[in-house]
């Protein structure tokens, strides 16, 4: 009998910040499932777009992006090194150049483009076919996997969410005030819950994870638990 029967999709949701990937990727690595961060697909794909300035003052070239789609190849490669899955962008590695500050600050109105997200879900549920998967993202319960066996949305207070950014980011040598980091996080919170195209909510079947006061250990603990009900 095949491995696949007994694997599941596991669909985590939630607001800008609140630790989705860091659940998602310890989850998978505890259970031996695949991680997918579809956040770092919409990141790379705005980069693109800055790059050959398709985005202006928060305005996307529509027309010009829908044209270019052709050319934008965005795919994960497993890096030994560190034991995660990088995104790659039209063969170069940008793991680390989609987590600038400027991508954050452009990537909500690129992932409102119908076009962005039709050819981004169909690579996500291209890699969720065998199952065995934890994604994270905004619609992963509600439109790439309706069918998924566990659907989490996440959420924590704004100002908690906007101290652990600010702490990874500092961490990381990046020059960026509290209230930028906060403002943003607020910004596309907004921006992605009133889109029209696969707007931000929680699933009716998603269990929902406040993670303000939790630790890291208490949040894998709490998902595992969830895992093993089902
Ligand atoms: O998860 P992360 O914060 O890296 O996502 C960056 C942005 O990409 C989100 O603010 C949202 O605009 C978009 N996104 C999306 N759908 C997803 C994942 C991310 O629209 N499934």
């Amino acid at each position: 009998m095949s491995d696949n029967l007994n694997k599941i999709i596991i669909a985590i949701d939630g607001h800008s910040s609140c630790g989705k990937s860091t659940v998602a990727k310890e989850i998978a690595r505890k259970l031996n499932y695949i991680f997918i961060d579809s956040g770092a697909m919409y990141r790379a794909v705005t980069l693109y777009c800055l790059r050959h300035n398709l985005i202006n003052n928060g305005i996307v070239n529509i027309p010009e992006l829908r044209a270019s789609l052709g050319k934008i190849k965005v795919s994960f490669r497993f890096n030994s090194e560190t034991n995660h899955n990088d995104i790659w962008l039209n063969g170069e590695n940008v793991e680390q150049e989609i987590r600038l500050l400027t991508v954050s600050q452009n990537v909500s109105p690129v992932a409102a483009v119908a076009e962005v997200r039709n050819l981004l879900v169909a690579l996500q549920q291209e890699m969720g076919k065998s199952k065995g998967i934890v994604m994270d993202g905004r619609d992963i319960g509600t439109v790439v996997f309706p069918d998924a066996e566990l659907k989490i949305f996440m959420t924590a207070q704004p100002d908690v969410r906007a101290k652990r950014r600010f702490d990874e980011l500092t961490a990381k040598g990046e020059k960026v005030s509290y209230e930028e980091i906060r403002d943003n996080i607020i910004e596309r919170d907004r921006y992605d819950e009133t889109r029209q195209e696969s707007p931000l909510r929680k699933a009716e079947n998603a269990i929902v994870l406040d993670n303000s006061y939790m630790t890291r250990e208490e949040q894998l603990d709490w998902v595992l638990d969830q895992v093993a009900e089902i």
